[in-house]
């Protein structure tokens, strides 16, 4: 795959014209294009739902579709667990 722009193939984002794989420079190149991005990426995060995953290629997506040490390292760095956690069960 290549950028909607020009011939570059890395370090893509799907933040072009419908979606299209653009890389950072053209997506940057002008004001007009530095909004459609900045748009296409609102659009896409907004659809995520509460929770996203950004900055990888593969664009926002939601925090559930996250891989598991993803999501482990998040819980690491969010505050202690809630009150009201679930106490100590026994049978
Ligand atoms: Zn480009």
């Amino acid at each position: 795959m290549k950028c909607h722009y020009c011939p570059t193939t890395s370090d893509l984002r799907p933040y072009g014209p419908r979606g299209s794989m653009v890389c950072f420079s053209c997506a940057m190149a002008s004001p007009e294009r530095r909004r459609e991005t900045e748009k296409n990426f609102g659009v896409q995060l907004d659809a995520c739902g509460e929770f996203a995953v950004a900055g990888g290629e593969l664009g926002p997506y939601p925090l559930e579709h996250a891989a598991p040490d993803v999501k482990a390292a998040l819980a690491a760095m969010s505050s202690p667990a809630p009150a009201g956690d679930v106490k100590g069960e026994e049978r």
